[in-house]
C-alpha cells in the first residue's frame, strides 16, 4: 500500500513537473511573439512625499496577451531571466521608458527621477553598460535621473563583479536602489561595501506594520539603518493612512503604493500626475 501511494506520489510530481515545463516553454515562445507584436507596455507608479507631491516614478512592465489578458510580471520575468530573453525584454524596457521620459521633457513636464527594475542576468551581461550608454545618448537622458533597482539576489552571483559594475555606473551618474530590501538571504555586512543610494522596503513588511509588532520593529530598523548609512529609503506597498503615518513617524519620507496611486499606463500617468506637477511648479 505504501509502495502504491509512493508510486502515485511520484507520478503526481512527474506530471506536475512536466506540466510546469510545458507552461514555461509556452510562455517563452509567446513572450518572443509579444516582443515582436507590441504586446508589452510600461506602467508608471508615482513615488511621493508625505503630502503626495510627485518625487519620481517606477516603471513596471505589463504584458497584455491577446487571448489570456494581462500576465503579471512575476509570472514571466523569471522565465525570461532563465531563458535569456530578459536581454531583449530589459533593453525594450530601457528604450521605452527613455522614449517616454524624452516625450515628457519635450512637453515640459519634468519627472525628477525614474526607477527601472534590472534583473541579474541583464545586469551581468557584457553589453549592459553599452546598451544603457547608447540609449541615454540617443534619447538625451541624464543618467542622474535613472535609478536602477535590483534585488539582493543579484549579489549572490558575484559580489565583487557587481560592486565593480555598480561603481562604474555610479561614476556615470546612475543611482541604485536595493529593491525588496530585507527579503533576500544576504547578510547585513554586505551593505557596508555596496555603493547604493537607496533601500526600498518590501511591501510584505509594510503590509503588516500596523498589525504585527515584529514587522513594525523590522521596518523601523530598516529605516534606521538607511538613515544611519546616509541612504534614501522608500516604502513600497503603502495602502493606508495608518501605514503612511507609521512610516513617517519612523523617518521614511518617500512612499509608493495604492494609497497614492496604482501603476498607471503612460497617458494616465501623464494626465493625473505629470500635468498636475507642472501646474504646481508654474
Ligand atoms: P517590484 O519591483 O518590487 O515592484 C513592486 C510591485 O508592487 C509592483 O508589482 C507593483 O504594482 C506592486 N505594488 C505597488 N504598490 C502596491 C500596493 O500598495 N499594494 C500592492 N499589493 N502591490 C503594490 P508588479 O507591477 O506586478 O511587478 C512585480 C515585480 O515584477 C516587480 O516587483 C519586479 O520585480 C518585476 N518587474 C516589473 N517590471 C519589471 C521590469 O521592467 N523589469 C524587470 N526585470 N522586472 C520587472
Ligand atoms: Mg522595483
Ligand atoms: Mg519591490
Ligand atoms: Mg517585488
Amino acid at each position: 500500500r505504501a509502495k502504491e501511494s509512493g508510486r502515485n506520489m511520484l507520478q503526481f510530481f512527474q506530471d506536475s513537473m512536466q506540466e510546469a515545463a510545458m507552461e514555461r516553454m509556452l510562455i517563452e515562445k509567446e513572450l518572443r511573439q509579444a516582443l515582436d507584436e507590441n504586446q508589452l507596455s510600461l506602467y508608471y507608479q508615482p513615488q511621493v512625499d508625505y503630502h503626495g507631491t510627485l518625487m519620481g516614478a517606477e516603471a513596471l512592465i505589463r504584458w497584455n496577451h491577446p487571448k489570456k489578458g494581462f500576465i503579471p510580471p512575476d509570472k514571466f520575468i523569471p522565465i525570461a531571466e532563465e531563458c535569456g530573453l530578459i536581454q531583449a525584454v530589459g533593453a525594450w524596457v530601457l528604450e521605452q521608458s527613455f522614449i517616454h521620459l524624452r516625450q515628457w521633457d519635450r512637453l515640459q513636464v519634468h519627472l525628477p527621477h525614474l526607477a527601472i527594475n534590472i534583473s541579474p542576468r541583464q545586469f551581468y551581461h557584457d553589453d549592459f553598460m553599452g546598451i544603457l550608454g547608447r540609449l541615454v545618448k540617443q534619447y538625451q537622458i541624464s543618467p542622474s535621473r535613472i535609478m536602477l533597482e535590483f534585488t539582493e539576489g543579484l549579489l549572490m552571483n558575484d559580489v565583487d563583479v557587481a560592486i565593480d559594475k555598480i561603481k562604474q555606473l555610479k561614476k556615470l551618474g546612475y543611482t541604485f536602489s536595493i529593491d525588496d530590501f530585507g527579503t533576500g538571504y544576504s547578510s547585513l555586512s554586505y551593505l557596508k561595501h555596496l555603493p547604493v543610494d537607496q533601500l526600498k522596503i518590501d511591501k510584505s513588511f509594510v503590509e503588516d506594520i500596523t498589525k504585527n509588532e515584529d514587522d513594525a520593529v523590522f521596518v523601523g530598523t530598516i529605516i534606521a539603518i538607511a538613515r544611519h548609512m546616509n541612504l534614501g529609503v522608500v516604502a513600497e506597498g503603502v495602502e493606508s493612512k495608518m501605514e503612511l503615518e507609521f512610516l513617517k513617524q519612523n523617518g521614511c519620507l518617500c512612499y509608493q503604493g495604492y494609497y497614492f496611486s496604482k501603476p498607471l499606463p503612460e497617458d494616465q500617468f501623464f494626465e493625473h500626475w505629470l500635468r498636475k506637477a507642472k501646474q504646481q511648479f508654474n
